[in-house]
C-alpha cells in the first residue's frame, strides 16, 4: 500500500495520509487555493511516504531500499498500521546483506 502526503512549508502543515496520488494532487489543490488563492508555496513537498512517514524522496539511496522492502514486509502483517515491526526491520537488513554478500561472492569468484 502506497501512502503519501501533501507539506506545506509556508504554513508549516501537513496533509494526513492518502492512499492515491489523485488524492494527494486533491490534498496540495484544495491547501493552494483555500490559504494561498491558488499559489504554490516555496519548498512545498508531495510524495510518497514510509510507514515512519519519512519521505522516501529524502532518505538515501539504501535507507530508502531498506524502507521500502520493510514497508512490504509489514504491510503482510497489517496495511493499517504504521511503523515497521521489527522482525520486517530485521528481515529487509538480512535481505539487503545477503544480497551484498551474494555480489560480492560472485565478484570474488569471477577474480
Ligand atoms: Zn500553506
Amino acid at each position: 500500500m502506497r501512502r503519501y502526503r501533501y507539506r506545506c512549508t509556508i504554513c508549516r502543515t501537513t496533509s494526513p495520509v492518502v492512499h492515491e496520488l489523485e488524492a494527494l494532487a486533491a490534498v496540495g489543490e484544495a491547501h493552494r487555493q483555500t490559504l494561498h488563492g491558488g499559489h504554490f508555496p516555496d519548498d512545498e513537498l508531495a510524495g510518497q511516504i514510509d510507514r515512519l512517514g519519512r519521505w522516501y524522496a529524502a532518505l538515501p539511496p539504501l535507507t530508502a531500499l531498506h524502507a521500502r522492502i520493510a514497508d512490504a514486509l509489514s504491510d503482510l502483517r497489517d496495511i493499517k498500521t504504521v511503523g515497521h515491526y521489527w522482525w520486517a526491520s530485521t528481515g529487509a537488513t538480512l535481505l539487503i546483506a545477503a544480497t551484498a554478500a551474494l555480489a560480492l561472492l560472485l565478484v570474488a569468484s569471477a577474480l
